[in-house]
């Protein structure tokens, strides 16, 4: 028995594709069935630097984001502003976790949050909006939820934890002000609110990557990508780079406290 979790631990460690190899070699079905699917690996850390988790949203299975919108598409928007954020933070003293490694790789939403939970203080989901009205609006989880995905084998999971909310709550409050005075004159600064509010959180009771995180996580809707006005903003090099430095002085703000 030692013998066989032995190496299922070690299969575990292995990178992904190597360690479901490894585990469907070993016999006990019913018990291998029961081991979640491998989240990608990710190298032991070495630094003494705060690790940020930056999410740049979409594709996933339910919104590949690739829609075309007032000349871009919401994936690419939360791509770029990701990789300048990304910049900013480890200028600033930061190390960066991204969740994803090109503007178009899929991600599942769930395994965004795991791949926060590996090391990361807290965790930033990038999305741009597509609904009346215009600027940036922050979400953060003010409930538990529960994971709706029938096909998934984790349907019905809970979370997050209310330490989780809490912090959360206080992380999407500090960074609302934040980028209330470095984007003032250029966004609306449409406030903070519950996941609850979302059309996924009225049914969840909170986003997915809210329910599955261990850590403070917020969602960033940085514009209104139909309004013209804020997507003229956020396509420019200089709206992008002005978003991602009102992002980090919010995270370099919480952090400090
Ligand atoms: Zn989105």
């Amino acid at each position: 028995m030692k013998r066989f979790l032995f190496t299922v631990l070690t299969a575990l460690a292995l990178p992904s594709l190597a360690g479901a190899a490894a585990l469907e070699q070993l016999p006990g079905e019913t018990v291998l069935a029961s081991i979640p699917a491998p989240i990608p690996a990710i190298p032991a850390r070495q630094s003494a630097r705060p690790l940020v988790c930056v999410d740049p949203g979409h594709p996933n299975t339910f919104n590949d984001g690739f829609a075309p919108v007032n000349g871009t598409n919401e994936t690419r928007i939360n791509w770029q502003v990701a990789l300048r954020l990304e910049s900013v933070l480890k200028a600033k003293g930061f190390d960066v976790l991204l969740t994803r490694h090109a503007e178009r790789e899929f991600v599942e939403n769930k395994d965004r949050a795991r791949i926060c939970n590996n090391g990361a203080v807290l965790a930033v989901h990038l999305h741009c909006e597509s609904t009346p009205g215009t600027g940036f609006a922050l979400y953060y989880p003010d409930r538990q939820g529960v994971y709706d995905y029938k096909n998934d084998p984790e349907n019905g999971f809970k979370g997050p934890s209310e330490l989780v909310r809490t912090d959360s709550r206080s992380l999407a409050t500090v960074l609302a002000n934040s980028m209330g005075g470095t984007l003032e004159g250029a966004l609306k600064n449409r406030g903070v609110y519950g996941d609850s509010r979302t059309a996924v959180g009225s049914s969840q009771g909170a986003l997915t990557f809210s329910i599955f995180s261990n850590i403070p996580t917020v969602t960033i809707e940085m514009v209104v990508l139909t309004n013209k006005k804020d997507a003229a903003f956020i396509k420019a090099e200089a709206g992008q780079q002005q978003m991602a430095q009102a992002i980090a002085a919010g995270i370099v703000s919480y952090t400090a406290r």
